[in-house]
């Protein structure tokens, strides 16, 4: 196709000169070929038949002209309009789109064929749909130039459109020219967003500079400081500066931005109205691309309610809400803090348990007011009697914990104990009554009295009830070495207890024997204690700890339990001969029910004959009622048990018991046996004893028999019986059956 904007053929217009010549030749011509003459009206004539050819030639000329430039005109037209950088629609006066451009269908991303002849309604979303519709009949009604935005949906996708639309030149089209403005409507969204959320947060918010200049704050920051947001820009934020902080505290903020880019945490602060308050502060560092912090922005909240309400908490968690003084919780807490400081400075520290004496009948006789009344004076009083930098704490009703702190010596604390004894005694008028009260006192000492807190307070307590005992008014000193005792023999107590419920008690037997005859008699039963830790234990390392104890009187009934199971299975084995003595504690033998339990316990065992078992009781035992263990004794002898009377000579009144007691047996202390041989007084103590059973017709066994001296020395005062590490050492149940086997006098004892 041929460019219309480039001119073909030219037409020659001539001039009137020209044309006369043009005439003349023509006239010529003719003439030469004619014969005619040339005459001036021939001229005439055919120059103006020429000048009408001229004139008929220019207007098609012109006409032609005219065809071309409206060629070129449209065909740029078509070019601005379909290449155009903006959508153009045209709609007809109902809203059908009659030509869109290639921006205009790649703006919705529909082909131009499908679009053309569809109504753009379609596309637009229905909110939005009559402000296009509105817009579209003001274009119609002459009305200008209509701009306006939508939102239209065309191919899964929603954009903002801003639309101007005016009334083409026909009046008979619209036309609109469609910018997609939906990135900056986000833009402007996001910003109006930031804005409201600057606007309307709750938070106070501050903006600095780099050097903490304000440049701008919120109507939150407004509320919360008082300052309007026009005083506070321009202003350095250390305005707000309270004096509660240290600077150490600012310069701790400076470090943290410094290196987190960001701080949070409480802050005092100071409102225009010179009030102080907690806020709860976060400061972040806005920095440029280089990393550089350019601005600061500080989200802050108001947290004095909060902090009131806190205190008003902690108050009433650690302050007695009669006396205001501190409560055990804080009594606890300063106590801990004081003993640690104590420990620091190597000074002392007196724990004070105060008890107010004759407190519960003024309660009783006065309504509880007086009481009240009487207790907020006196704390006063004692409050006042104490040094500076002690601590006077209300624990219970009339109880008072005070703690004195840096003693260099235990005395020191007497004056003050002295004051609040007097505190305490002086008359005090309550409504008109005059009251006459005192204290009892009990002190302990940190860090002689070694313990915790608690414990502190505990043997404080202690020491009071002491005062209290003796006599009131008057103050006592926590004896740490007699706690120290009461608490071993606890812990002792505790140990045998878990003991005897872990099986941890054996018993081990040491032969009796009859010298003479060779024959074994029996084993006596001694109690051992395999400790986990301590490994075996002899009674004396743990009697005594349950002398006075419920379980002196379990472990006893164990043991004879134990020996009558131990008689059964020897008796199983052929050992039947074999006879057990047990040792009886006296206060198990005086149990009323003594005889009862032994029933029982030999009832549980009916393969066992009563008389293989004999019951060992001290001589040196202080048994107080006579009458009462004879009786006892003698039931259990109708049971078929026998008696031996232990450690014979040892006590005061061997002869009484010897006399009153029906054992069957003397057993001769095992002290005199021992030394015998070299001690004539002991000598004639076994002697003694030996006559004694004779002519008391009783048996006599000799213990603690070593050697075979021992024996030989025994054998002629008249004793075959004995018992003894010379013969044999107390052993364990399964190695007496080998021993019994084994076992032989020696041959000059028979002849003895
Ligand atoms: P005991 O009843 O007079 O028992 C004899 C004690 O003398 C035993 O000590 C025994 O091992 C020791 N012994 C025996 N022969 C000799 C010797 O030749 N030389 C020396 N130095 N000692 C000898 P053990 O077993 O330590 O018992 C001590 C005491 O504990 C017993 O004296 C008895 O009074 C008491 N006991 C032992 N077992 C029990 C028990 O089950 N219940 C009660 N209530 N007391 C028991
Ligand atoms: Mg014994
Ligand atoms: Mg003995």
């Amino acid at each position: 196709m041929n460019d219309p904007t480039q001119p073909t053929k030219r037409l020659v217009k001539l001039s009137p000169q020209e044309l006369r010549k043009l005439a003349e030749i023509q006239v010529k011509k003719n003439k030469d070929n004619k014969q005619a003459a040339l005459n001036e009206a021939s001229v005439q004539k055919l120059l103006h038949e020429l000048q009408v050819h001229q004139i008929e030639l220019e207007m098609q000329n012109d006409e032609l002209q005219q065809a071309r430039i409206t060629e070129q005109l449209h065909y740029r037209y078509t070019e601005l309009f379909e290449f155009a950088p903006i959508a153009y629609f045209i709609f007809d006066q109902r809203g059908k789109i009659t030509q869109v451009n290639l921006r205009g269908s790649n703006l919705l991303g529909i082909e131009r064929v499908h679009l053309v002849g569809k109504s753009f309604v379609n596309y637009i979303t229905i909110p939005h749909r009559n402000n296009f519709k509105d817009c579209l009949a003001k274009v119609f009604q002459h009305k200008g130039i209509q701009s306006f935005e939508i939102l239209v949906h065309a191919n899964n996708t929603t954009r903002w459109l801003s639309i101007e639309a005016n009334l083409g030149i026909t009046g008979i089209d619209c036309l609109a020219a469609l910018i997609d403005v939906t990135e900056k409507k986000q833009a402007e969204n996001e910003q109006k967003l930031a804005a409201s959320v600057f606007t309307y947060a709750r938070e106070g918010i501050m903006i600095t500079d780099n050097k903490s200049n304000i440049i701008d704050v919120n109507d939150s920051f407004t509320r919360i400081t008082g300052y309007s947001r026009e005083e506070a820009i321009g202003q350095n934020q250390r305005f707000l500066q309270s004096s509660k902080e240290t600077p150490e505290f600012f310069y701790g903020i400076y470090q943290a931005l410094k290196k987190d880019r960001n701080w949070s945490g409480e802050i005092w602060n100071r409102r225009k109205n010179g009030e102080v308050y907690a806020e709860m502060a976060t400061i972040s560092a806005v920095c440029n691309e280089h990393g550089i912090a350019t601005h600061y922005i500080a989200l802050v909240n108001d947290i004095t309610p909060m902090k009131e309400h806190q205190n008003q908490l902690e108050k009433i968690a650690h302050y007695d809400v009669l006396t205001n003084l501190p409560n055990r919780v804080l009594l606890a807490d300063r106590l801990s803090q004081a003993m640690l400081q104590c420990s620091r400075h190597k000074h002392l520290l007196a724990v004070v348990f105060l008890d107010l004496d004759g407190f519960k009948a003024v309660n009783d006789t006065h309504c509880h007011d007086v009481g009240d009344e009487l207790l907020i004076a006196l704390s006063v009083r004692m409050k006042e009697a104490l040094r500076e930098g002690d601590t006077l704490a209300r624990i219970g009703g009339d109880e008072f914990v005070a703690i004195l702190t840096d003693l260099d010596k235990v005395e020191d604390c007497e004056p003050v104990l002295e004051r609040l004894l007097l505190a305490a005694s002086e008359p005090i008028t309550v409504t008109n009554v005059i009251f006459h009260l005192s204290a009892s006192i009990g002190i302990t000492i940190y860090p002689q009295d070694n313990a915790n807190a608690d414990q502190l307070v505990r043997h404080a307590d202690q020491a009071m009830y002491v005062a209290k005992g003796s006599g009131k008014n008057c103050y006592h000193l926590f004896d740490t070495a007699q706690d120290d005792a009461v608490k071993m023999h606890q812990e002792n107590l505790e140990a045998i207890r878990n003991a005897l419920d872990h099986h941890q008690f054996v018993l081990h037997y040491q032969p009796k024997v009859n010298l003479k005859t060779g024959i074994v008699t029996g084993v006596e039963a001694l109690i051992r204690w395999q400790h986990p830790q301590r490994g075996l234990l002899n009674p004396i390392d743990f009697l005594p700890v349950i002398e006075n104890n419920p379980m002196n009187i379990e472990v006893g009934e164990w043991v004879i339990d134990s020996a009558l199971t131990q008689i059964s299975e020897w008796k199983k084995m052929g050992l039947s001969l074999l006879n057990i003595s047990v040792n009886i504690a006296a206060v198990q033998l005086q149990q009323s029910s003594f005889t009862q339990t032994l029933t029982s316990l030999l009832a549980a065992h009916p393969d066992v004959e009563p008389r293989y078992l004999e019951l060992e009781v001290l001589e040196t035992s202080a048994l107080d009622d006579i009458n009462h263990i004879s009786n006892i004794m003698h039931d259990c002898i109708a049971l078929g048990v026998n008696f031996a009377l232990d450690d014979f000579g040892t006590g005061y009144s061997s002869l009484t018991y010897l006399r009153r007691l029906p054992a069957s047996m003397i057993k001769i202390d095992q002290s005199f046996v021992q030394d015998m041989l070299i001690d004539v007084e002991d000598l004639a103590i076994v002697e003694s004893v030996i006559a004694l059973a004779k002519s008391f017709k009783r048996g006599v066994i000799a213990e603690g028999v070593e050697s075979i001296e021992h024996c030989k020395a025994i054998l002629e005062l008249g004793c075959d019986l004995a018992q003894g590490n010379g013969i044999a050492k107390p052993m364990p149940a399964s190695d007496i059956p080998a021993w019994v086997n084994q076992w032989n006098p020696d041959v000059s004892w028979q002849t003895q």
